[in-house]
């Protein structure tokens, strides 16, 4: 095991009884082994969708039959504040492969000066929950990878100009750098991309990589242009980003996301992810998601 868990929790004190079936095959479990490669979730923070994102979770996701909205409100009420507005949770992974390197991905919301810290419950406890949970210090930290450039998931990788983990290669896909790029409002590049760049720590891929052995990287694109996620042991467990962001979209995977930059690419992306994992009954590990693994299992009619 990576370590035992500290006594912060990323869960309620009390988690209410799961109704639907899909909800049902959630669980509180926070580290999975498969074929000599663990992965650990650690929970970075939880809290509402506010500032400059707020707005009634339904606002979120646009095209969500109405009639989907009650059910989650009873199954999962620890998601919905007051105001009906989404309470998310920002997990992180750690990765051990087999040969002991210690892969990161995503790098959680940062400190309160973080580029989220205008929506995001900042600052994030990544760095205490890899120390706690996982007995790390940052220069433990071999790779990071970055499903996204979305400030959730980037902006704990880089404070006051400097890489957060010293010795750790920052793996992410160019295409997601080149529409970062094309998007003159993103504080990201000026913040995490450029610092990373200069302290000659960041790699850009082209596609695929295969990572570790069971452990590969693709491109999941809709989201953003570049997103990517991990695929380990040929979908028996998958680190989606944000692919899947709330529970509604594990009921319909049409449903899109407001922010979601191509809505439909993310709708093609999101249907055939999450049919891999549930061919292989698969565990889905998503960073916005109230349980940081999900079994799936197929469909039967
Ligand atoms: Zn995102
Ligand atoms: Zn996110």
């Amino acid at each position: 095991m990576l370590g035992h868990r500290g006594p912060f929790s990323c869960m309620p004190d009390s988690v209410p009884a799961c109704r639907s079936g899909i909800l049902a095959a959630m669980h509180d479990i926070t580290s999975h082994t498969l074929r000599g490669v663990e992965v650990l979730s650690l929970c970075d923070a939880v809290g509402p969708m506010a500032g400059s994102l707020g707005a009634p979770v339904t606002e979120k996701f646009p095209n969500a039959a109405p009639e989907l909205w009650p059910d989650l409100r009873i199954a999962e009420p620890t998601l919905f504040t007051s105001g009906d507005h989404w309470i998310l949770h920002f997990h992180c992974f750690l990765l051990r492969d087999a040969t002991g390197r210690n892969v990161l991905v995503d790098t959680g919301i940062g400190t309160a000066s973080s580029p989220a810290a205008d929506w995001a419950p900042v600052p994030g406890r990544l760095l205490d929950a890899l120390a706690d949970e996982a007995g790390l210090a940052p220069s433990d930290i071999d790779v990071v990878v970055l499903t996204h450039l979305h400030s959730d998931h980037a902006g704990g990788c880089v404070t006051d100009g400097e890489p957060v983990f010293p010795n750790a290669r920052h793996i992410v896909q160019q295409a997601e750098v080149d529409w970062l790029a094309r998007t003159a409002s993103s504080p990201i590049l000026g913040s995490v991309v450029d610092p990373l760049r200069r302290a000659g720590a960041l790699d850009t891929l082209h596609g695929p990589l295969r990572l570790a052995e069971f452990v590969d990287l693709v491109p999941t694109p809709g989201h953003t242009p570049g997103h990517q996620s991990i695929v380990v042991d040929d979908h028996r467990l998958v680190i989606a980003g944000d692919v899947v962001l709330h529970p509604v979209q594990l009921i319909d995977p049409s449903i899109h996301y407001l922010h979601d930059e191509n809505p439909q690419t993310a709708a093609t992306t999101r249907t055939t992810l999450l049919n891999e994992i549930r061919t292989r009954n698969g565990l889905l590990a998503a960073p916005h998601l109230p349980h940081p693994f999900i079994e799936l299992h197929p469909h039967h009619p």
